[in-house]
């Protein structure tokens, strides 16, 4: 204030100084007039400074204003600083904004931040994709004219937010089980988080599945066992018809034991650690183990060849490649009929790997079994499989040793013909 009024004393007193000169030259008439000319400069300095500051603020550059000199450079100083100081601020605040967003981006779970009205008002990318939703579309439309799932609706309704509502059949493809829960935050907002879990279900569902395959597949011959054990017990039977009574028990008993031990063998290879990859395993030693077992389930009625024709072995689990090889020799002989043929080789195909295969003249396999054999408990011919002892886990327990030892089981079949199974190894997994 001080300056300013310092300032305006000395424009008066140069006005007046002005005048006296005007009144001593030139009279009184000029006097006045160039007092007031002189009274009248600042305004008019001060009004052209004002249309220039108008002007730069009209176009958003008063960062770039040349200063002129005097009060008016103190004013455009301190708008400059003023305005720096916001801009500076205001990028700060973009870049933590930038920074929210990205982390809500980077989630792996779907995030709708909804108002008190339940609109929307953000959601990432993920959350796009569970519903269907396109940000720069829906955005503050109600959630619930977008996701019209009548469980949804409700439990919006409801308003009770401390249980997560489970959404199936969601997704682009209704493929996804989603698990929601709506978290209050501010005032009468809510953040909505979304988790995938189709995998978990999925092993959910699974896990019922065995326990009731399993349970299904004990019971068969536990109820068979009880029969013949109830009849022994209770009829007076001659040696001979004890004798085959007996013999189907050890039968059913022999299904039971084999179904243990694969099941034992798949918790195995489930719990236990990777197999290294510096362990040898001699193919020939272990063709020579699977020709003896071969012949010896066979008895005669297949012709079979076993060929090695590569040198290189194969690094991994003795045990489990021995197991894997002989399931699939095994399935060979179990399921070919008599007379057929069935060959064994071993090789190093183009691309480097290791091939084990086993060929058979067997019935083969329709194509649309072919993707589904290696779960567990499922078989093409279920009496069949019965029939020579199979319990379902076999393939199973190959994919499973596969998978151990980075190599890929390929199933080439044509019904009527026979069957290839092929257990390809990658070239880390050979030794020469
Ligand atoms: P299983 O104990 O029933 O043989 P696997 O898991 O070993 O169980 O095999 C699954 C199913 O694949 C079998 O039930 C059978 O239908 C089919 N399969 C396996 N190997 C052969 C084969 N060499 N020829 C024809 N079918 C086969």
């Amino acid at each position: 204030m001080i300056p300013a009024l310092s300032r305006l004393f000395f424009v008066a007193c140069l006005a007046v100084i002005a005048a006296y000169i005007s009144l001593y030259f030139l009279g009184s008439d000029w006097a006045i007039f160039t007092g007031i000319t002189v009274l009248l400069m600042p305004l008019i300095y001060s009004y052209i400074n004002l249309a220039r500051l108008k002007q730069y603020i009209r176009t958003d550059t008063v960062e770039n204003i040349s200063l002129p000199s005097g009060y008016w450079e103190e004013v455009y100083f301190g708008l400059q600083r003023l305005i720096k100081g916001l801009k500076q601020r205001m990028r700060t605040i973009e870049e933590q904004h930038a920074h929210f967003i990205e982390a809500f981006q980077a989630s792996p779970n779907g995030i709708v931040m909804l108002d008190d009205g339940d609109h929307i008002e953000w959601c990432n990318s993920i959350a796009e994709r569970f519903f269907g939703l396109h940000f720069k579309r829906d955005a503050l439309q109600r959630i619930n004219f977008l996701i019209r799932r009548p469980e949804f609706i409700q439990y919006l309704i409801k308003r009770n937010f401390d249980e997560p509502l489970l959404l199936e059949r969601m997704g682009p493809n209704g493929s996804l089980s989603l698990m929601l829960q709506a978290f209050p935050y501010g005032q009468n907002r809510h953040l909505l988080l979304v988790q995938n879990v189709t995998d978990l279900h999925k092993a959910d569902a699974m896990r019922r599945d065995f326990v009731a395959n399993v349970s299904h597949e004990m019971r068969t011959p536990i109820t068979v066992l009880m029969g013949f054990l109830e009849t022994v017990q209770s009829l007076d039977l001659e040696k001979s018809q004890q004798d085959q009574y007996f013999e189907m028990m050890m039968s059913q008993a022999q299904r039971m034991k084999s179904l243990v031990e694969d099941l034992l063998t798949l918790a195995n290879l489930e719990s236990n650690a990777l197999p290294a990859a510096t362990n040898e395993v001699k193919i020939k030693t272990l063709m020579a183990l699977l020709k003896n077992d071969a012949e010896a389930l066979s008895q005669g009625r297949h012709d079979f060849t076993f060929d090695v024709e590569s040198n290189a072995n194969l690094l991994g689990d003795e045990r489990e490649i021995l197991s894997a090889f002989s399931n699939l020799v095994s399935n060979a002989i179990r399921y070919t009929p008599d007379l057929g043929t069935i060959n064994v080789i071993w090789n190093i195909n183009s691309e480097g790997q290791g091939e084990f295969s086993v060929s058979d003249t067997g019935p083969g396999i329709a194509s649309e079994h072919l993707s589904r054999l290696t779960e567990r408990f499922y078989r093409v011919d279920r009496s069949r499989s019965r029939d020579t002892g199979g319990t379902g886990l076999g393939l199973a327990i190959v994919k499973h040793i596969a998978s151990r030892h980075q190599a890929q089981l390929i199933i080439e079949s044509i019904p009527g013909k026979g069957s290839t199974f092929i257990l390809c190894f990658p070239g880390d997994r050979l030794s020469t």
